[in-house]
């Protein structure tokens, strides 16, 4: 069985040889950026950097998929907001709001997606990466989802706002961002991508409550995911514990979550029949400052709670060393010893 159709299995829920190791979230490190020189900021820009790095961590830390870009900010970048791009060990973040006036948003046009500010790069990254891995390895592109891509376009402040003032606005920005959301996982698809991982931190329990997500939130999700040509993961940050029904609910074929969910049985029996559970090792607390020892010991933990796909809590820190990558990947193949 190839990588591939191991992965594409687990989202299905079927039986698998092996549970996959691999991390739907960022897994850009400072290690792998020297490794193959492709340093962030540059690639965030350019698609050979931006497939190398990718690549990186697929052959060099083992992790069983290469999944791309490195950053939430392609698609709010696209749909006109200001970028600051971070530097080697910092992520992009949205610094420009365009839409943060109802009247603003009035004057929305979609702009040619296909050829908006680095989308063209990531595209062309995800054909060069399936050119150089073959057919055999799956590749996972993250985007932020549509909730956070609303909340950064109108800011999270007016998101906020209108969640409790201006109903419509707020669904108005959702409707926009998850029809731009659709279009850019789409190309993505076309470009060869097999899953598609949408990171939501905006629509954490920390942020909004499980209400919100329930009555306002989760049917743009659920539109997402049925329009999507590939299975969708769906990442939220935080303790999702109370919107994991939810989460279940929003048609995605598995869930992230982070070690704050701290019930994965639960969580399994939640979701079951309806996504998988992904996770959970702790990317701060386990991952960037713990040793090999802790890293072994949380990704066993994982395993034995049943998660069906071994894999970071939420995106993986840059000084993370890349030692301790290996051996969450080693953890799992002790697990089937
Ligand atoms: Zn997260």
């Amino acid at each position: 069985m190839t990588l591939k159709e191991n992965l594409l299995k687990a989202l299905n829920g079927e039986k698998v040889e092996k549970v996959p190791v691999l991390s739907v979230t960022q897994t850009g490190v400072v290690e792998l950026m020297d490794l193959v020189d492709a340093p962030w900021p540059e690639s965030h820009t350019n698609a050979e950097k931006m497939a190398d790095l990718a690549i990186a961590a697929h052959e060099l830390a083992g992790l069983e998929a290469v999944r791309l870009p490195y950053c939430l900010t392609v698609l709010a970048e696209a749909m006109g907001c200001d970028i600051n791009m971070g530097t080697k060990n910092r992520q992009p973040s949205v610094i420009g709001h365009p839409f943060d006036k109802p009247e603003k948003l009035e004057e929305f046009e979609m702009p040619d997606l296909a050829n908006a500010g680095r989308i063209p790069a990531v595209i062309e990254a995800i054909k060069i990466s399936r050119e150089k891995v073959g057919p055999d390895v799956p590749i996972i592109a993250g985007m932020e989802g549509p909730i956070t891509l609303a909340s950064d376009i109108v800011s999270v402040k007016s998101f906020m706002k209108w969640s409790i003032k201006k109903p419509d606005d707020l669904e108005k920005s959702l409707v926009i961002a998850t029809e731009a959301s659709i279009i850019y996982a789409n190309l993505m698809v076309d470009a060869g991508a097999d899953v598609i991982c949408i990171a939501d931190p905006v629509a954490s329990p920390d942020l909004m409550s499980p209400q919100d997500f329930k009555e306002k939130l989760m049917k743009h999700i659920v539109e997402f995911a049925e329009k999507v040509n590939a299975p969708v993961i769906l990442h939220v940050c935080g303790n999702v514990t109370p919107i994991i029904e939810y989460m279940a609910d929003c048609k995605c074929k598995g869930l992230s979550v982070e070690e704050k969910v701290t019930d994965i049985a639960n969580a399994k029996q939640i979701a079951s029949g309806k996504a998988i559970i992904i996770g959970n090792v702790s990317s701060p607390f386990v991952l960037l400052s713990g040793d090999e020892e802790k890293v072994t010991e949380a990704s066993l933990n994982a395993l034995n709670d049943g998660v069906d796909i071994l894999a970071p809590g939420c995106g993986i820190a840059p000084m993370t060393p890349l030692d301790n990558i290996k051996a969450m990947v080693a953890a799992r193949d002790k697990f089937y010893e």
